[in-house]
């Protein structure tokens, strides 16, 4: 997603894109093993949302025409923050979808002129003169060969093998922040007998003390199919149907679950681990390649369990396209800063967040307490209080920075709240 994102940011500044991707397209709707993640509930962001309306003008309504279910947030909308019910408000509208799905409507959109798709390559090393990415090496099966280029993007996903490539021509590797967080997910694609929650297209259900467990259950385009995802830190959900359902029925309210008792399993039950969150901080070094840029969970990869790497992948291509409007001085440097800019806040809210989970072992300075004490109240005044559910999901959604949280409409909303 990162990579196309980036290519669409790149054909505003460059005759030609080449977009080199490991993978054979599958077949629509089908998740690809370069993206096993694929397999499992995937929101977009109200933040992303907006910025691909941006990129490419009329996508909600392709993907809502092509079955993806738009619904008003905390509307139709379901959710449990801290074991309460989060009230119901207005704060936008969210397009549901499988991953594959999206990602499918927007490769479709980047066949322009221009854009060339290299499927089935392997990008295997970079290409570089003096200190100079000249471009990337590619294997498509048969052998390698060099791919020349002014500017290589690498989008390689989080397992990217960056510091490697920059050891290799001379170059130190990126500071990185990490914070182990061991979350697995299983999940499963259900057709349900009714429409299982009413009017409601999506639930989410977060962690709460004493329960370090989550699910989310969303519609997605088909007929009546519905994904379910189990979560959990450091108990991760099983993969076998009873354990599955066990593990549901500690998480789900009593009528969802009878509902999901009845459903119809579309898919096996598929698991995904994640054991870190990762940030790598490219604008810390002092030195770095000329032609050479990298995005997306290359650079951050965050907990899933808050939804936030499409939309922030699409936040770092808007920054490419701004960076490379003001021209190409001194490129990487004013590009890593702009990402870094908007990385650091969306990263201090998740780590905010995922220390507040017992399972996670980590340090606790006495400004994260602080922090959480106020953080908690919030979530309680979501339960009692519209305005304080829809400002809340603002920040949460990426529409609001995460300051907001501290201006004075929350703390109003947290000094008002008891327990
Ligand atoms: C379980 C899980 C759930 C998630 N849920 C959400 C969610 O609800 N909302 C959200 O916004 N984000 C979610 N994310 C994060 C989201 O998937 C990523 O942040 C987003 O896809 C951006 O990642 P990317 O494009 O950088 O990498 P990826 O999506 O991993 O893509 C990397 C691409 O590079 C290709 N590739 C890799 N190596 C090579 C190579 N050597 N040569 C050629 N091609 C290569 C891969 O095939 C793949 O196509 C979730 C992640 C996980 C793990």
């Amino acid at each position: 997603m990162a990579g196309l994102l980036a290519a669409r940011a790149l054909v505003e500044s460059y005759d030609k894109v080449t977009v080199v991707e490991r993978d054979l397209p599958l077949a629509h709707g089908e998740a690809r093993r370069g993206v096993p993640q694929g397999k499992h509930a995937h929101l977009l962001l109200a933040r992303g949302k907006q910025l691909l309306e941006q990129m490419f003008p009329g996508i909600t309504d392709e993907l809502v025409a092509g079955g993806a279910v738009a619904f008003p947030v905390l509307e139709q909308f379901r959710s449990q923050v801290i074991g309460r019910d989060v009230r119901r408000g207005h704060v936008g509208e969210f397009v549901s979808m499988t991953r594959p799905f999206l990602e499918s409507h927007v490769r479709q959109r980047m066949q322009v002129r221009g854009v060339t798709f290299l499927d089935g390559h392997d990008a295997v090393g970079l290409a570089a003169t003096d200190g100079r990415v000249t471009g990337a090496r590619v294997d498509d099966g048969h052998g390698e060969r060099v791919l020349d280029a002014d500017l290589v993007v690498d989008a390689l996903g989080r397992g990217a093998r960056n510091a490697a490539w920059l050891a290799e021509l001379g170059y130190p590797a990126p500071p990185t922040d990490e914070l182990h967080v061991d979350i697995g997910y299983s999940s499963r694609l259900l057709r349900t007998p009714h429409d299982a929650l009413g009017p409601d297209k999506a639930m989410l259900i977060g962690p709460k003390p004493g329960l370090s467990r989550a699910m989310a259950l969303f519609k997605v385009e088909g007929d009546s199919r519905w994904l379910l995802t189990l979560v959990g830190y450091a108990d991760h959900p099983p993969t076998d149907d009873e354990g599955f359902m066990d593990f549901a029925r500690t998480v789900v309210p009593d009528e969802t679950f009878a509902m999901l008792k009845e459903s119809e399993p579309l898919s096996e039950i598929r698991r995904f681990r994640f054991p870190t969150s990762r940030r790598r901080r490219y604008d810390k070094l002092r030195s770095f390649p000329e032609g050479l840029l990298v995005a997306g969970d290359a650079i951050c990869s965050f907990n899933p369990i808050y939804g936030q790497g499409m939309s922030v992948a699409a936040m770092q291509a808007e920054a490419l396209r701004r960076t490379l409007a003001g021209g190409d001085h001194d490129l990487a440097r004013r590009y890593f800063r702009a990402v870094a800019r908007l990385v650091a806040p969306v990263w201090r809210l998740a780590v905010q967040a995922d220390l507040a989970i017992p399972e996670i072992q980590a340090p606790r300075p006495l400004s994260f307490r602080l922090t959480n004490a106020y953080v908690e109240r919030l979530q309680r005044a979501t339960s009692l209080d519209e305005a304080a559910a829809s400002r809340f999901f603002r920040v949460t959604s990426l529409v609001d920075p995460p300051s907001r949280l501290f201006g004075p409409a929350m703390a109003w909303h947290a000094l008002r709240t008891h327990k």
